[in-house]
């Protein structure tokens, strides 16, 4: 009962460095070229993994050499893969630009992650059933991420959703949520169909309708957390930017890592924010998460 379940996508990144990205109808030469491991899902595993928590993964590639490639990286982290479902389809790539600045765009093909259904999660039901803690995020097709947290639900397996890419969740979903992490662009796409403006009224939405913590991550400002009644800010540390491409999964993985060791809150918050702000200086999605010796190393708040 002291593992952690991620459930959701994995992809092959492939990492184009550039100063600039094009405009409409122009072709420019970029910098250099780079295949990576990524995906929000097997991020936020590896992410575990690496710090070294108890981890596996429920997922699903192609029977291609991305997915092999994908799932070997997992393993060299410590992550079980044996509820990986390989299927006959491609496995998921993210196409992606990261400029000069460190500013990232990303366009995700789904491939076999789109195919993970409800049915497959009943496949696996058990490790569920097992795990402390169940990590999500929303790549992978909408029903499953509802089925998988129902049956945490069910079995009392405590629930963190890291809502990316956004978009609205039946309003009975929220009260099973123990933590959502959502930046400011998310929390508006949950709630794009209600007439709530200001960002407080968002979030006290949320905690109305059940969410148990509320974890609103702003990038180089660090993290603020919102429970029912208050909210405390939690600055990140200030680094020079060189990719920030998965800064969030590393913190929601280290947050789940830091959860699972029954360190309180404010613990877990800090050491999310110091795994992110590392990987934050380094290329890359899966390449650029920390060791738990880096993160514990690493001084400033
Ligand atoms: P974001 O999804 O951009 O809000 O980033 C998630 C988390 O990664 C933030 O809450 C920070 O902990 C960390 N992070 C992102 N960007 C930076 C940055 N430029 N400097 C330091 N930490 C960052």
């Amino acid at each position: 009962m002291d593992n952690i379940l991620v459930v959701g996508s994995m992809n092959m990144d492939l990492v184009v460095n550039t100063n600039r990205v094009p405009d409409k109808g122009e072709t420019i030469i970029g910098k250099s070229f780079e295949q990576v491991p990524g995906g929000k899902g097997a991020n936020q595993a590896a992410a575990v993994g690496k710090l070294g928590g108890r981890v596996s993964f429920v997922s699903a590639c192609g029977k291609d050499s991305f997915g092999d490639d994908l799932l070997s990286s997992l393993q060299d982290k410590g992550v079980d893969t044996s509820s990986v479902f390989t299927l006959d389809d491609n496995t998921g790539i993210a196409a992606i630009t990261v400029e000069e600045d460190g500013d990232n765009r990303i366009i995700v093909v789904q491939g076999a992650n789109a195919s993970l259904s409800p049915e497959m999660i009943d496949q696996v039901e058990g490790k569920i059933k097992e795990a402390a803690y169940l990590l999500l995020q929303m790549e992978i097709p909408l029903a499953t991420v509802i089925h998988t947290i129902e049956l945490a639900d069910f079995y009392q397996t405590r629930v963190i959703l890291d809502p990316a890419p956004a978009q609205g969740l039946p309003r009975e979903i929220y009260s099973k949520i123990d933590y959502l992490l959502p930046n400011s662009g998310e929390l508006a796409l949950l709630l794009e169909e209600y007439d709530l403006r200001d960002e407080e009224d968002k979030i006290e939405q949320l905690l109305d309708w059940g969410v148990k913590n509320i974890l609103i991550t702003k990038g180089s400002e660090g993290v603020t957390l919102y429970h029912k009644g208050s909210q405390q800010v939690y600055p990140t540390l200030k680094v020079k930017a060189v990719d920030t491409t998965a800064a969030g999964d590393t913190f929601a993985g280290a947050l789940a890592f830091g959860l699972q060791k029954g360190w309180d809150i404010d613990r877990c918050i800090s050491f999310g924010n110091r795994a992110a702000a590392i990987s934050v200086t380094r290329p890359g999605a899966q390449s650029s998460i920390p060791s738990f010796a880096e993160v514990e190393n690493m001084k400033g708040i």
